[in-house]
């Protein structure tokens, strides 16, 4: 069986002295074997890539451009987060989508461009609490899934990982209940399998509220292969546990 994944989310968070204070934990924290990862803001990554550089744990980016290089003041493209030694790229997050109006297929474009460049998009899809009352999460899931579709075509699907966050269990304290998870988990797991011919080897996360108290609980459920995890991501010893937990 393969090894969960966890991955932090550090946000808008951050600076040079405690990025340093923080990874060190983490770096001697994490047991082995456990896949780790931090995903932290653009002007942190070289100094995480050289704190990281000797130890297990991989990082990446938070968002990247849907463009290439050229004439796109303010953009960061996926070739430059590649060179920085990025293996992830966080794509649609719900405050991306929510704050900055990045459509499905914005988001779909961000995904081909990471793939692009080798590296590895970590897609987040999830519903709103109104559009879980009214009975649409696996409606919302769909459309969200369906645009990678239709912009990459199924042949490189097997190279994302998916994380399911419900909006309102991001930041809140709040989590689904391991059935609601399982369930939305699910429905990710079997929208790859009706595309590709191994979908027990795409890596299908959660994320929203996960802490030490809650991840192995979480973790243990039939189609989880790990973690998204955002405060918790920066409380060294939150984060190890919650990758013993994996
Ligand atoms: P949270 O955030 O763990 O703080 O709820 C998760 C995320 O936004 O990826």
């Amino acid at each position: 069986m393969k090894s969960s994944l966890v991955i932090g989310n550090w946000k808008s968070n951050g600076s040079l002295s405690g990025n340093r204070v923080l990874l060190d934990a983490v770096a001697s924290g994490v047991p082995a074997g456990v896949r780790c990862a931090v995903c932290v803001p653009y002007p942190y990554l070289a100094q995480v890539g050289e704190i990281l550089e000797d130890s297990a744990i991989a990082f990446g980016s938070q968002d990247v451009s849907e463009y290439g290089y050229g004439a796109y003041t303010g953009e960061v493209n996926a070739e430059m987060l590649a060179e920085f030694g990025c293996r992830f790229v966080i794509v649609g997050h719900s405050e991306r989508r929510s704050l900055f109006d990045e459509s499905d297929e914005t988001v779909a474009r961000k995904a081909g461009a990471v793939l692009d460049a080798n590296m590895v998009p970590v897609v987040c899809v999830g519903e709103t609490l109104a559009q879980r009352d009214a009975g649409e999460v696996h409606s919302v899931l769909q459309q969200q899934l369906d645009a990678l579709d239709t912009v990459r075509g199924a042949s490189r699907l097997a190279g994302l990982v998916v994380a399911y966050e419900p909006v309102w269990a991001i930041g809140t304290g709040r989590t689904p209940t391991p059935e609601q998870v399982q369930d939305a988990l699910g429905f990710v797991r079997a929208w790859f399998a009706a595309r590709i011919d191994d979908a027990d080897a795409v890596d299908v996360l959660y994320g929203g509220s996960v802490k030490a108290g809650n991840a192995a609980e979480l973790f243990a459920l039939p189609d989880s292969d790990g973690g998204l995890i955002g405060g918790a991501s920066l409380v060294a010893d939150e984060f190890v546990a919650i990758c013993a937990a994996a």
